[in-house]
């Protein structure tokens, strides 16, 4: 298996540290707003890495940490005159609802900063001690002229790194590129006791001290989008290396490319960005899962609804695949070598998703063996048959997607009755989702009408159709149920 580092910015040969098993950590949100789709473009990219490692047989630990401590979240919880505690904790509870209505494998570990203050002192300690790091006044920085080969991850030079993103200039520190690990407490923000009097961590320091702590001072794969790469990427390699006195802090440093809203960054900042629980209002979850892995990980991805219809479409044309594999009966006369199409394209998916976890190609491979399905299906043998079931789970699983409940075919039907009952014409929809969309609108009126017990009555009986309704305080995001295999995971 092959996967591109962004350390030595080539595609190099996958071997762990220890045998099968793997340490991967991704850095996590910073909660202090509702998740936008760049967010769920990496994540989901993550995601499917791990699942993807764990179907290849590897004993995977994943660690994704709660930024819950942050300049962002202070600014913020002063604006809406919040606790920034408070703040962070309701944010943290959106994501991972957001993370779960997306089908999203839960990590092992998520650490927050908070209840790591201990290990991140200790490290500051450290490089305090080893002379990485010094003080001024309350604060604590990393001496960049100290680092050992400062840039090697973003491949720049000092000057190139001055002039990049988030580099703040301030007096007490002696290069500009050094960095704070510990920043003396200012007035009205939250602090925590250190050596160095009250303060809070620096951004960067959280990361290192949390990777070692859960996946050790050394391990396989380190994640995140492209605009981690410096400063904070760059910065955890130096605190890392530098406290444990052992390299390479990461054997793999993987970067996801950007989501793009008409060629730009998708960002809070750019006020460009559409949130998930917008986007899955009226979108299913497996079809942005869809849409987004359909473009290589690395590569940058314009966000636009006609894309994502045609996600939807590819979506159904594979459902669609399932349901005739499913409808065929056992044919009488049998052909050979539907064995061999299987193992051909089954070759050319798992070559795909070894070259660097290629899923836009390895899905073009799925397409055109659906294709080959609807040609000779109905002639295979019923044990190629099961194979060919066995090899779409797999896909499934690997994407998280086709991972609704069969019962969904009947699902047209039974909105329609439903509707009837309700006296909501069902004039305008196209399709399921259309349907669905109209009663959910009658359940709003009837809500807003404070009508609960008939509004609760319509969730319940959309829940017995497969179709999961949750109210948020904007209005309620619909998806449909999954196998109970992915629930539980
Ligand atoms: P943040 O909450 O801003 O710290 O971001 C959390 C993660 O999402 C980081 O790995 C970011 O690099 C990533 N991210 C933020 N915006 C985008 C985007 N537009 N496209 C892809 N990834 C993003
Ligand atoms: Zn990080």
């Amino acid at each position: 298996m092959q996967v591109y580092n962004t350390l030595g910015k080539t595609k190099e040969e996958f071997t762990p540290l220890t045998g099968r098993e793997v340490g991967i950590y991704v850095c996590g949100p910073t909660v202090y707003d509702l998740s936008h789709l760049g967010h769920a473009r990496t994540y989901i990219a993550f995601d499917m890495i791990v699942r993807y490692l764990r179907v290849r047989g590897y004993k995977v630990c994943y660690v994704v940490n709660i930024t819950d401590i942050d300049d962002k979240i202070i600014a913020r919880a002063r604006e809406l005159g919040e606790a920034p505690q408070a703040l962070a904790k309701r944010f943290e509870a959106e994501f991972f609802t957001d993370m779960d209505t997306l089908g999203m494998l839960r990590a092992d570990h998520y650490p927050k900063v908070s209840g790591h203050m201990p290990e991140i002192i200790k490290m500051a300690e450290r490089l305090l001690e080893k002379g990485y790091a010094y003080r001024a006044g309350g604060d604590v920085y990393f001496s960049v002229d100290r680092a050992v080969g400062y840039g090697r991850l973003s491949g720049q030079s000092s000057e190139g790194m001055l002039t990049g993103a988030r580099v703040d200039v301030n007096p007490a520190k002696r290069n500009n590129l050094d960095f704070a690990l510990w920043k003396g407490a200012k007035e009205g923000e939250p602090a925590w006791e250190s050596p160095w009097g009250p303060g809070r961590p620096g951004w960067h320091i959280e990361c290192s001290a949390m990777g070692v702590k859960y996946l050790g001072e050394q391990f396989d794969i380190h994640g995140g989008a492209l605009d981690l790469i410096f400063p904070h990427h760059e910065n955890e390699i130096q605190q890392s290396e530098g406290a444990t006195g052992k390299g390479p802090f990461v054997r793999y440093w993987l970067h996801t490319g950007f989501l793009l809203v008409k060629g730009e960054k998708m960002s809070k900042s750019l006020g460009n960005f559409i949130t998930v629980k917008d986007v899955l209002r009226g979108h299913d979850p497996e079809a942005l899962r869809l849409f987004f892995l359909s473009v290589h990980y690395r590569s940058p991805i314009d966000f636009d609804y006609q894309n994502l219809q045609s996600a939807e479409k590819n979506l159904e044309r594979l459902y669609n695949a399932l349901n005739f594999i499913d409808r065929i009966e056992k044919s009488t006369d049998e052909i050979k070598g539907i064995k061999d199409i299987l193992e051909l394209y089954k070759k050319k998916f798992y070559s795909s998703m070894d070259d660097d976890f290629n899923t836009s190609k390895a899905l073009s491979h799925v397409y055109e063996l659906t294709g080959e399905i609807f040609k000779i299906g109905p002639k295979a043998k019923a044990d190629d048959l099961l194979s060919l079931r066995e090899f779409l789970g797999e896909v499934g699983y690997i994407f998280g997607i086709l991972q609704r409940e069969p019962q969904v075919r009947g699902l047209e039907e039974a909105l329609r009755a439903l509707a009837i009952s309700l006296g909501t014409a069902l004039a305008a929809a196209t399709d399921y989702r259309g349907a669905i969309e109209a009663v959910i609108a009658a359940r709003e009126t009837l809500r807003r009408g404070k009508e609960y017990a008939a509004a609760d009555r319509i969730r319940q009986e959309l829940m017995g159709m497969g179709v999961i309704l949750e109210d948020f305080k904007d209005g309620p995001v619909w998806r449909l149920k999954r196998s109970a295999r992915d629930a539980s995971s």
